[in-house]
């Protein structure tokens, strides 16, 4: 079996432009970067307004292991499917970033014969997106800075600054500094750190901004801490928002790209999906329903994650109605959450198995909130047995949810055909989805409902701190905004080590931020991570590049 990378290097693309063609998309608003990626212009959304909205069709999963259980590849060859069926359609994905693609994860353009191509630039750099968001981040903070070495105006208090700053990498060791130190010519000393761009404030406004204006507006608003009578000091009170929107210029626009089998695809925009909601840009999304009679679209993590936040943040802010639901899982993944070690992972163990579907039922349960259609992707695995297959077959069978044995990783478009057919039969329902909650519902109201009904706690316990901080925002008029919850993707719950369907326990918020740029409010429930680590054997000593500039080991 050929390796991801190797299976991208012998494909044959087409140029660019030639998808762009088939898309309809005019020369003016193509802004082709090399011959296989073109940025389109966020303004060529404009032109399509007047066009019906093609059906959204969202790619969640269950709980994952550490390696993740193949959503991107699922949502490629899914669409590659689709399109053997005869059907337009497209795809949407984020972009990697370089922190995991370096540790353990590994880089985030699906796999085998569903991947998206060319997989070296879309997983190194790409068009330049992330380092944009990264470039704007630090603006900001070298401007707030700068504000307190020239005498401080606003009066801003060191000690409740807010604003880190931000760097593409796993890097544990910057997550704590403190700068300003050499003396008075060198900036004022305080406590700072670095998070991972793609946790940045300012990817999650990217992704969540209709338009240029749009962008500067929410950059305006972003809170970088407070004064030292207790007003929050906004990006607009350091005149920031110009400069980091001119910035961006670029990076607002979609990146269009192309599957192995020459299906178009939008990468565009990267946001956590703990700390920020974890789904591609808004733009890129409304620009391939105008395109498409069919766009799929990954969320990132699993359903209590990625899909809560889809529906919940992005569809009731971008106005979009989805109409069906493929939730991701991998007999490997089931097993895990019944107990196996993850060297044992590829033997069959029908009781492990047995114990570990409570994981998918629980997430059936969850999405079973949002009133669309489901339809379970069994995501094969080579070792996989039949056995092991018809259980999870008849576990679904028996609620009577629609499953479809996905053979995409090997086979491409060619063994997500059951899957496509059932993904049409579902969107075919003609149902609407339904936001979990109601937005004027006051903040812990909202906690306390994704915590019961997404996350089967009995109840949500605060620090006093968290606590106060509620009641702080809502004094200050952020209570209407929904709620991003950040916790581990490991678990349903807060603790990575509850695994399959946790049950008597408590939920507990740690922190609450606002993220008023974004729209949204953030609560940490216990250890999340902002800045990820590189574990013992980081894939990045597996990369290489030869003479003639071949990339080796990216994966
Ligand atoms: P996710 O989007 O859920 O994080 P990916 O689609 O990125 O997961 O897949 C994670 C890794 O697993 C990739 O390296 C991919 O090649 C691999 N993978 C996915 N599906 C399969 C499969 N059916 N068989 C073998 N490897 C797979
Ligand atoms: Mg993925």
């Amino acid at each position: 079996m050929l390796s991801d990378i190797e299976i991208a290097q012998r494909s044959k693309l087409k140029p660019i432009l030639e998808i762009a063609k088939e898309l309809g998309i005019p020369n003016e608003y193509l802004f082709p970067y090399g011959h296989y990626k073109a940025k389109v212009d966020v303004n060529f959304l404009k032109k399509l307004e007047d066009r019906p909205d093609g059906k959204l069709i969202l790619v969640t999963a269950t709980t994952p292991t550490p390696a993740g259980e193949g959503k991107t590849t699922t949502t490629v060859g899914l669409t590659q499917a689709l399109v053997k069926l005869g059907k337009k359609a497209m795809l949407c994905l984020r972009e990697p970033s370089l922190g995991p693609c370096f540790g353990v994860k590994g880089g985030a353009a699906g796999g085998g014969y569903s991947q998206v191509l060319p997989m070296e630039e879309i997983n190194l750099h790409f068009t330049g997106d992330i380092h944009a968001v990264e470039s704007a981040h630090n603006l900001l903070a070298a401007l707030l800075d700068n504000h307190l070495h020239q005498g401080n105006a606003l009066n801003i208090d060191p000690r409740e600054i807010t604003w880190r700053r931000a760097m593409d990498m796993n890097e544990r060791a910057l997550r704590n500094i403190v700068i300003g130190l050499g003396g008075k010519a060198n900036g004022v000393p305080r406590e700072s750190g670095f998070d991972i761009t793609v946790a940045s404030e300012v990817m999650a406004i990217l992704c969540l901004s209709k338009d240029i204006s749009d962008l500067k507006e929410r950059l305006s608003n972003i809170v970088v801490g407070y004064t030292t009578k207790g007003d929050m000091v906004k990006v607009k009170d350091l005149k920031a928002q110009g400069a980091m929107a001119a910035l961006l210029k670029e990076a607002i626009n979609p990146n269009l790209v192309q599957t192995i089998e020459h299906v178009p695809a939008f990468v565009h925009g990267g946001p956590f999906a703990n700390i920020a909601h974890g789904t591609n840009s808004i733009v890129a999304t409304k620009m391939a329903l105008k395109l498409r009679d069919y766009a799929v679209v990954e969320a990132g993590f699993a359903s209590d994650l990625g899909a809560e936040k889809f529906f919940d943040i992005v569809c009731r802010l971008a106005g979009l109605s989805p109409s069906a639901v493929v939730l991701v899982t991998t007999i490997r993944a089931l097993k895990h959450h019944g107990g196996v070690s993850k060297e044992a992972l590829s033997q069959e163990n029908l009781q492990a198995l047995a114990l570990g579907l409570e994981n998918l039922e629980a997430h059936l349960d969850i999405l079973s909130n949002f009133g669309l259609p489901v339809v379970i992707a069994l995501n094969k695995f080579s070792s996989d047995t039949e056995k092991e297959v018809n259980m999870v077959r008849e576990a679904a069978e028996k609620r009577g949810a629609r499953i479809a044995l996905s053979e995409v990783w090997e086979k491409g478009g060619d063994g997500g055909i059951e899957l496509a057919r059932e993904v049409l039969a579902a969107t075919e329902e003609n149902k609407t989805y339904k936001p979990l909650y109601d937005l004027d519902l006051p903040l812990r109201e909202k906690i306390k409902t994704i915590a019961t009904k997404i996350y089967g706690a009995d109840d949500v316990e605060y620090t006093p701190q968290a606590l106060s901080t509620v009641k702080d925002l809502e004094e200050r008029g952020f209570g209407k905004l929904p709620v991003c919850m950040a916790k581990t993707q490991l678990s349903i719950s807060d603790d990575p080590k509850k695994l399959g369907r946790p049950k008597n326990y408590k939920i507990n918020v740690r922190e609450v931020r606002i993220s008023a740029g974004a729209g949204f409010i953030v609560a940490i429930c216990g250890n999340i991570m902002t800045m990820p680590g590189l574990p013992k054997k980081p894939a990045a000593e597996s990369i290489d590049i030869d003479s003639d500039g071949n990339i080796t080991g990216l994966f």
